[in-house]
């Protein structure tokens, strides 16, 4: 039976002599306290599912997880419903949501041992300490398997870059008939080889800004440059697709110079990725504007605006998160991997800025972010 007291307010008449059991989100032993062992049925080692230390949770696994989850406060359960444990002993069993982890923690009280309020308390502090020094060994640990994935994934990032850069070279000069003339097919094939090089070349220079994200050594080379010259050269390096999907593409400002403080090749990187999605995402014949105008705290606004397929309001709220990807985009067929958005917003704040999005499902989307403008106010 699931008792209905709160966290709040536990039963007041029950002695203190409570022992605890730290479990991971799989309901799996991670931790207890010095006497635990009294109370459970078989021996306590790392990883001992819960179900086999105390034989009474079996059949309460949905519960356990409504508890993870903070969707029920509590589980309590006291004799008759929680049998004697291995020694005869009496005792009451709460089991709570263990943020931290993100696990449960179960307290197990005995209900035999004499009140003794000061012996208890040291008792508890005890159980504390060693709870704590097994809790640092975990984060320890888990901060040497998470400094190890950094490194796995830097490496083969690297690894692969300069094989790819050289695959992409050569195939550019075949396809550029350096190595003799190519027939339809064998440009169409060697084409698409091509594409998809450069594809494995963004996804591992992205997974390598990720890693340097995460571990915060991003640097940036701060300069100051005209932040709608370089649009205008990046919005160059469209035409092709933005021809062959009948797109235009126009700017909207007020001047024809804006001088921005900020590194110009992450400055590049955050407005090619934010045109790059108005591209992919926009309907053939479809319109993108280019808007920048100035914003409060000295900042340049740059604002990409696009009459696309939207993004649902749920979807809007996951964006920025790494690997995302909409369920627009995944069932328009369109490729991606769900890295940009989070390492545009990483880069923009890295600059003392802000990431912005509007949407509406069917109808488009404008994202914007803001930069640091180079001088007090712009020039002309
Ligand atoms: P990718 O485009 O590679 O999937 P991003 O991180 O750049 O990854 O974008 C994440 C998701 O945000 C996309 O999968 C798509 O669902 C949505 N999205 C981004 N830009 C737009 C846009 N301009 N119009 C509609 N959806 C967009």
């Amino acid at each position: 039976m699931i008792n209905d007291h709160s966290p709040l307010n536990p039963p007041t008449k029950e002695p203190l002599g409570i022992e605890t059991l730290l479990l991971d989100a799989h309901c799996q032993l991670t931790g207890w306290s010095a006497r635990a062992a009294r109370f459970v049925s078989a021996t306590l080692k790392l990883a001992e599912p819960v179900q086999t230390l105390l034989p009474v949770l079996a059949g309460y696994e949905a519960s356990l997880e409504q508890v993870r989850r903070g969707q029920l406060p509590q589980l309590y359960l006291s004799p008759p419903d929680c049998p004697k444990g291995e020694a005869g002993l009496n005792f009451s069993l709460t089991v709570l949501t263990y943020p931290p982890t993100g696990g449960l923690v179960c307290l197990l009280t005995d209900l035999n041992e004499p009140n003794r309020p000061e012996e208890n308390l040291r008792q508890q502090r005890e159980d504390l300490d060693i709870l704590r020094k097994q809790l640092d060994l975990q984060t320890a640990r888990l901060e040497e398997l998470s400094q190890l994935k950094a490194n796995f994934v830097s490496m083969t990032s690297h690894e692969l870059r300069s094989p790819l850069t050289s695959l992409k070279g050569f195939l550019d000069l075949v396809i550029e008939g350096v190595a003799g003339p190519l027939n339809d097919e064998q440009h169409r094939f060697l084409k698409l080889a091509s594409n998809n090089t450069q594809r494995l070349t963004k996804l591992t220079g992205d997974l390598m800004d990720i890693e340097r994200i995460e571990s915060g050594s991003i640097s940036l080379n701060l300069q100051d440059f005209d932040f709608y010259g370089l649009a205008q050269v990046i919005v160059g390096n469209f035409q092709v697709p933005l021809r062959e999907r009948n797109l235009t593409l126009v700017f909207d400002a007020r001047l024809r110079h804006y001088d921005v403080n900020a590194d110009i090749d992450r400055a590049e990187q955050i407005l090619t990725n934010l045109i790059s999605n108005a591209v992919k995402y926009s309907q053939p014949h479809g319109r993108i504007v280019i808007g920048f105008e100035e914003a409060p705290s000295n900042m340049l606004l740059t604002r990409i605006e696009d009459c696309g397929i939207g993004i649902s309001e749920a979807d809007q709220k996951k964006l920025f998160q790494r690997f995302f990807r909409g369920a627009n985009a995944s069932s328009g067929g369109s490729r991606g991997n769900g890295l940009g958005l989070s390492i545009t917003r990483a880069l923009v704040e890295r600059h003392g800025g802000e990431v912005g999005v509007k949407s509406t499902l069917g109808e488009g989307s404008t994202f914007s972010f803001t930069l640091p403008f180079a001088v007090p106010t712009a020039t002309e």
